[in-house]
């Protein structure tokens, strides 16, 4: 069985590009088995929507619902040493199946499987710390090829396009060092450029929400067609008649061209506070406000004044920036005065709750009233150039997840209208930091140049002896991704997965062959029982991640 991952595939422009006859071996995929939309995670970024791909499970069981946790002494702790469900990988392993990945996002520190596993993005380094066992680093590491560059996502080289095209050819090679030497039963592997190019260019190239002005010779459409074409490799050399192939994103893409300053909401509404700054460092941050105000009054002007000349412009944002984070650094949260605080960049707020949050001051009984008054409050913000509220819905983090670990999630979730809205919160950046409370004038303002971020529709594909041919699927969740493999391999499917097989990719006859049978859930998963000790950043790892999620725009 052969899995493939495309981090950030978008289905809106996936299917626009299949159209236009620029992805010819998805397309012939698609053709031959089943394919259609399936839905992210909330919040739709990298971190949960992997880990509900290998788990079969929503955050509130497998405990990961962002980049980082909720809590202090969690920070520095990559995502898989905090994942605590079974991963679809380590259950076949445990079958007896020979299991190999290659490049997936948070497996950081690697799983001992059957065959091997070597960590994609968020993995600190290229080091024999990325693989197990360490003869599958070493294979990699003698090889005549760059692979530590699959590790870096920030800026491009000179050429981006041949940057892209090098970075995808990586994939395949890596994928037959690794398969000559280990043989496996099921393989997943993950391409990483679609998303970087989807936050360097989609910008400039596509109109919001129409995939159909995508520039067909811009940098997105060529890294999808990248993709394909080393997809194409693949399928050629590893796939017979008799494979299993599907093929994965964890979310899309979307342009984003206004952002949410919840936390300046939170601070004028009394709910956030800042630590009251003692007569000497009351001074340095007036003076670090004062730097701040004019490094974002520059940045402004080099960027009016020098339209046509944008990427001159991003040295001088770039020089200009750590005038605003040290000042954001400066400020630290009171949290014996916060009541709550938002936390992410889709709309996530946290109380802070006595017995439950460290330092928390919200008596439990105190929470039902709390949550009221801060989901009245975010229906409250609108949109100053539109006049609309920006939010639809603040959900409860129960009515989103279910399992566990809910309350490691967020308390509530507010849910923009459409994709355009990002809330900012700096706090992701050093644990107490706020981002341009007072030198954004506006709770909700309009960004001059669109950004791009994450949307929730991802794509899905599988094809194979006895999936319909050209079916196109209603839209599924990426929680259903796991027990379809199982089912397809006739195993049991745990009782606690979130997903379900799915059965209408499959004709009747393959439905009666592979029926769907639930099983005993996989044993849970603590602290440190991944077979690595538990894993935690050092200071400098931690730095060289935080300029890589910078240069994606994530901080
Ligand atoms: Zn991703």
């Amino acid at each position: 069985m052969l899995l493939i991952g495309i981090d950030g595939a978008d289905y809106r422009i996936t299917r626009w590009l299949m159209q236009q006859g620029c992805l010819p071996n998805l397309a012939e995929l698609a053709c031959r088995g089943a394919w259609g939309p399936m839905r992210s995670t909330v919040p739709p970024v990298t971190p949960p929507a992997w880990t509900t791909i290998m788990t079969g499970k929503n955050p509130g069981k497998h405990g990961v619902f962002d980049f980082l946790a909720m809590n202090e002494a969690e920070r520095a702790v990559p995502v898989a040493a905090r994942r605590r469900a079974a991963t679809l990988f380590r259950g076949l392993s445990d079958m007896g199946y020979r299991v190999g990945t290659f490049n997936l996002p948070v497996t950081y520190p690697p799983e001992p499987l059957s065959a091997f596993q070597v960590a994609g993005f968020t993995a600190p380094q290229f080091s024999p710390a990325i693989a197990w066992p360490e003869r599958a680093f070493e294979l990699l590491r003698d090889a005549p090829a760059d692979f530590a560059s699959l590790l870096e996502l920030t800026a491009p080289g000179r050429d981006e396009r041949q940057e892209l095209q090098r970075r995808a050819e990586l994939v395949t090679l890596g994928t037959r060092l690794l398969l000559e030497h280990f043989p496996c039963d099921v393989y997943m592997t993950n391409f990483q450029v679609v998303d970087w190019a989807h936050h360097h260019a989609l910008a400039r190239e596509m109109t919001p929400g129409k995939p159909e002005s995508l520039d067909l010779r811009g940098l997105v459409a060529h890294a999808y067609r990248a993709v394909d074409e080393q997809i194409g490799i693949i399928l050629d050399e590893w796939a017979t008649e008799g494979t299993y192939v599907m093929v994965v994103s964890d979310h899309g893409g979307a342009l984003v061209d206004r952002v949410v300053n919840l936390e300046k909401l939170f601070l004028e509404a009394g709910l956030l506070a800042y630590k009251p700054a003692d007569a000497e460092r009351a001074v340095a941050i007036g003076r670090g406000r004062a730097r701040a105000r004019t490094a974002v009054g520059l940045w402004r002007w080099y960027k009016e004044a020098m339209p046509t000349f944008a990427r001159l412009t991003a040295p001088v944002a770039r020089g200009l920036r750590p005038y605003v984070t040290s000042y954001q650094k400066s400020l630290v949260v009171d949290w014996s005065c916060t009541l709550a605080a938002p936390w992410g960049l889709y709309g996530q707020v946290r109380f802070n709750v006595a017995g439950r949050d460290a330092e928390g001051i919200v008596r439990p009984e105190d929470v039902g009233a709390l949550r009221t008054q801060v989901r009245e409050l975010l229906l409250s913000v609108t949109d100053p150039v539109e006049g609309r509220p920006v939010y639809d819905e603040v959900l409860d983090g129960s009515q989103i997840y279910t399992g566990a670990y809910v309350a490691e999630g967020p308390d509530l979730v507010a849910l923009a209208r459409e994709e355009r809205y990002l809330t900012v919160c700096g706090r992701m950046l050093e644990g107490d930091a706020l981002p341009l409370i007072d030198v954004q004038e506006q709770i909700v303002a309009a960004v001059e140049s669109r950004c791009d971020f994450h949307s929730y529709e991802a794509v899905f594909c599988v094809a194979g002896p006895g999936i319909e041919a050209g079916k196109r699927l209603p839209e599924h969740r990426l929680e259903d991704f796991a027990p379809t493999v199982l089912c397809l391999l006739a195993e049991g499917v745990p009782s606690d997965m979130d997903g379900r097989p799915i059965l209408e990719a499959m004709s009747e006859e393959l439905r009666k062959h592979k029926q769907v049978r639930f099983v005993a859930p996989w044993p849970a998963l603590g602290d440190g029982e991944q077979g690595t000790p538990h894993g935690v950043y050092t200071e400098a790892e931690r730095d060289a991640m935080e300029e890589r999620l910078r240069g994606l725009g994530y901080l």
